[in-house]
């Protein structure tokens, strides 16, 4: 058998479900509507440094046994989340976005004025 032999692509899926696979790309908002974070499960490494720069313990490490360092980063309080942006910043395989309404409504705001 050939060593070359190709990986199948990941095929990201969104999902609301509390049950999810390292393969899914979840999206939690919190109960104002007015944050989502997306978090592409597929391409975090486990490394924990969203977890370290979090001001407000939202996310936390939980075992995942087919990924590098054996865990993967998951929403433990949304609600506490201020959309700071600093995991998102951190992370250095994009596996963390963060939506806040107003904020993107600023941004919008800039691209129309400038
Ligand atoms: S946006 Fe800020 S508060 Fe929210 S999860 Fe990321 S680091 Fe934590
Ligand atoms: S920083 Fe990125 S790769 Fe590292 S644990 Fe967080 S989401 Fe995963």
């Amino acid at each position: 058998m050939s060593d070359n032999k190709k990986m199948a692509p990941v095929t990201p899926v969104i999902s609301d479900e509390s049950e999810v696979h390292a393969e899914d790309t979840v999206k939690t908002t919190t109960s104002d509507g007015q944050t989502t974070i997306v978090i592409h499960r597929h391409y975090c490494k486990g490394c924990e440094l969203c977890v370290e720069v979090c001001p407000k313990d939202v996310l936390h490490m939980v075992t995942a046994t087919d990924r590098w360092e054996g865990a993967i980063v998951e929403i433990l309080n949304m609600d506490n989340c201020n959309a700071c942006m600093l995991c998102e910043v951190q992370c250095p395989d994009f596996a963390i976005e963060v939506y806040n309404i107003k904020k993107e409504a600023k941004k919008k705001e800039k691209k129309t004025v400038g």
